[in-house]
């Protein structure tokens, strides 16, 4: 895809010669970037995030998320418009894309996303990680943390290598040499709590309910993704991390058969990667809930 050297370029290149920006609104809600709704002089209406242009990675690998969601074919996810990065506005990086009007009522709304989330996890993965089962075609962010996705033919070694392992290293200053023996004990025997899937799943990878979007079109979205192929079992973990979502949406998953039995005793640790990654963003308030779930597989 073009990379655009400024957002009027970009807009010109993709709406035509003289259409420009009529309005611009912040949008609330982002962690990373800013984010606003432009209104276009031809009453277009276009969705911007941007970075400092030292970030632009951030957008890259953004795009290579939402095109292989979209790929799918199973899922709202908004059209990639365009990136670039803007020397105009102090150099800063920008990522449009299609708008969502959203906060649409949908009627059977969890039940819906429940199944289509289950079809993007049974889609075919081939297209999405080169040399090997599990991984992505680039690496890619969960949050402000950076995420490998090197290819790997066993989804246990992928976690274990390509997840749990640079998050605990990243996080070593916050352990004491207890802590420390718990998580060698916990990374050696990490093939008797994870299980192989049956088949590999494209997962969305930051799985909170912030970045699913009820459009005013009736249609389900799913925004800002972290994607990677694993196992499915760890993007229904993720939705269980803050609150969980409703009965109604794990009924509904359940119908796809992605869970294996015992999902339950894998949801921590495929949740504990997320709670390093606040730790390792956030700080020590995550330590303690780090330490239970390690715990808690160790005792
Ligand atoms: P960040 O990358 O900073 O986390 P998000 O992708 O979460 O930013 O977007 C920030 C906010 O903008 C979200 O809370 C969401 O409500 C809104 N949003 C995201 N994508 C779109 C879109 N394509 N159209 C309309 N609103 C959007």
């Amino acid at each position: 895809m073009e990379m655009f050297t400024s957002i009027e370029s970009a807009l010109s290149s993709i709406y035509g010669n003289g259409v420009k920006i009529a309005k611009t609104s912040s949008i609330a809600g982002g962690d990373i970037n800013k984010a606003y709704k432009l209104v276009l002089t031809d009453g277009s209406q276009v969705f911007m995030k941007s970075n400092t242009k030292e970030n632009a990675s951030f957008f890259t690998a953004e795009i290579a998320g939402l095109n292989a969601i979209a790929k799918t074919k199973t899922i709202g996810t908004p059209r990639v418009l365009g990136s670039g990065t803007d020397e105009t506005k102090a150099g800063c990086s920008f990522l449009l894309l299609e708008f969502i009007d959203c906060n649409g009522q949908i009627s059977n709304y969890w039940e819906t996303f429940a199944h289509q989330l289950a079809d993007m996890h049974k889609a075919e993965t081939e297209d999405f990680v080169n040399g090997g089962k599990y991984g992505f075609l680039c690496d890619n962010y969960i949050g402000a943390g950076f995420q490998i996705n090197t290819a790997c033919d066993s989804w246990i070694a992928f976690f274990r290598d390509y997840r749990l392992k640079p998050q605990f290293k990243q996080a070593a200053p916050y352990f004491d040499a207890a802590d420390l023996k718990k998580i060698e004990k916990l990374l050696e025997n990490i093939e008797n709590i994870l299980v192989e899937p049956k088949h590999p799943s494209l997962l969305h990878g930051d799985m909170w309910s912030g970045n699913v979007i009820a459009g005013n079109d009736g249609r389900v979205w799913l925004i800002d993704p972290a994607v990677y192929v694993g196992h499915a079992e760890a993007d229904i973990a993720m939705t269980e991390l803050f609150g969980g979502f409703p009965r109604t949406f794990y009924d509904a998953y359940k119908e796809s058969g992605l869970l294996q039995p015992e999902y339950g005793r894998r949801r921590d640790i495929y949740n504990l990667y997320h709670l390093l990654n606040h730790l390792n963003i956030f700080g020590r308030t995550y330590l303690s809930s780090v330490r239970r779930v390690v715990e808690g597989y160790v005792g």
